[in-house]
């Protein structure tokens, strides 16, 4: 059984590629600012990392400190304002928190970044020199806000990180990027931290793979991160996530780390320690986007291969319809029937034993085959009818 809930989606694969490719024909284009332009790193993948939530002084600051020997790791998050289900639950630290960021950044030198879904935690962001914002999975659902964050950040063109919305949908989360775009907002990165859904799973979020996929076909400039703490939602899961977005060309992570994981106020089975985030970078394996000179030489050998013989096939094709045409005329001078079933039944027989011993499949030999018939009665229907 096929436990990955991204192959459980209640549409079809056929279904969201045509909704897909209506959305794209819809998209307006995107002004984007390259990743290299505003941020001085060029290694893949990008990691940020921190705490899910800002603690205590000394929960920041230690956990920063080791994240900075991790090469990979150029920003560090931390949330300070925590959007929770019920109001009994820990809420964030707020304000004060962002004073402990400052000194991260001070020991450290990260970039920092941190959650804003109110023009009041932008206003504090700002004060207090947060690189990134971030925007969450349960703001960005909601265009009020979005509208009111953007009026917010009138006159800064800070980079802005951009969740996919709880539910699995292309559009709200296009529809947030587009309207910061056009209030001015360039430096914009997307954040796949997987959708919730109502099927067994074992993750926290589906990753519905096939959503960032789509937004990456109609934004190809825009960065996108793969956050595979929410949706693993359990340590354990972390690294084939990590993986299968690499595998994809995603742009980097976002990845929860707490220096006592056990002891965390949020997200407590998610989150790992810097060190065990370092062994998981390590065993990432990071393919080439697109392979070795000798690779490529190959690939290209082949594709010129098959270039040539679907021509070659297409040029088959089209002397064998020509041979049909001759036929039809010649059956309508003797004024003989188009379709002669024995014959027919004749030609299925051979030509499927030919294919199969040539080792194609049956059933796909049936379907070429019944495509040149249907075509090859069509023409002589054609020519039968032609006035002489
Ligand atoms: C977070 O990153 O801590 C967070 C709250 O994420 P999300 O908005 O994806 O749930
Ligand atoms: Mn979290």
């Amino acid at each position: 059984m096929n436990r990955d809930p991204s192959h459980d989606s209640r549409i079809t694969d056929h279904e969201f590629r045509t909704f897909a490719a209506t959305q794209r024909a819809m998209t307006p284009p995107l002004h984007i600012a390259p990743l290299k332009s505003w941020l001085p790193f060029d290694s893949r993948p990008l990691v940020v990392s921190g705490p899910c939530s800002a603690e205590s002084e000394k929960q920041v600051r230690a956990t920063a400190a080791e994240l900075v020997k991790i090469p990979e790791v150029k920003v560090f998050r931390a949330g300070i304002w925590k959007p929770r289900t019920r109001p009994s639950s820990f809420e964030g630290v707020g304000k004060k928190g962002l004073k402990w960021l400052q000194k991260v950044k001070q020991d450290t030198g990260l970039l920092l970044t941190v959650e804003v879904a109110s023009p009041g935690h932008v206003r504090e962001a700002l004060e207090h020199d947060i690189d990134i914002l971030w925007i969450g999975a349960r703001t960005v659902v909601n265009p009020f806000s979005i509208q009111e964050i953007g009026e917010a950040l009138q006159g800064h063109d800070i980079p802005l990180m951009i969740k996919n919305p709880l539910n699995p949908d292309l559009q709200t989360w296009t529809g947030a990027i587009e309207r910061f775009n056009q209030m001015g907002l360039h430096k914009l990165v997307a954040v796949h931290r997987g959708f919730s859904f109502f099927t067994r799973s074992p993750y926290r979020n589906a990753p519905m793979w096939e959503i960032p996929i789509e937004l990456m076909c109609m934004y190809p400039k825009m960065p996108m991160l793969n956050d595979p703490s929410h949706i693993c939602g359990k340590r354990e899961l972390l690294l084939p996530t990590a993986q299968k977005a690499m595998d994809l060309e995603m742009t980097g992570l976002m990845i929860e780390t707490h220096y006592r994981p056990e002891d965390a106020l949020t997200d407590k089975r998610q989150q790992i320690t810097p060190e065990r985030l370092g062994k998981l970078l390590k065993s990432l394996v990071i393919r080439k986007e697109t392979g070795s000179i000798a690779f490529k030489t190959k690939l290209e050998g082949l594709r010129s291969e098959i270039d040539k013989l679907d021509e070659e096939l297409i040029d088959i094709l089209a002397r064998r319809m020509s041979v049909v045409e001759e036929i039809g005329r010649y059956k309508k001078e003797n004024r003989i029937t188009i379709l002669q079933l024995k014959r027919w039944n004749k030609i299925i027989r051979d030509r499927i034993e030919h294919g199969i011993r040539l080792g194609l499949n049956r059933e796909f030999v049936i379907r070429l085959l019944e495509a040149i018939h249907d075509e090859t009665i069509q023409k002589q229907v054609e020519v039968m009818n032609k006035k002489a």
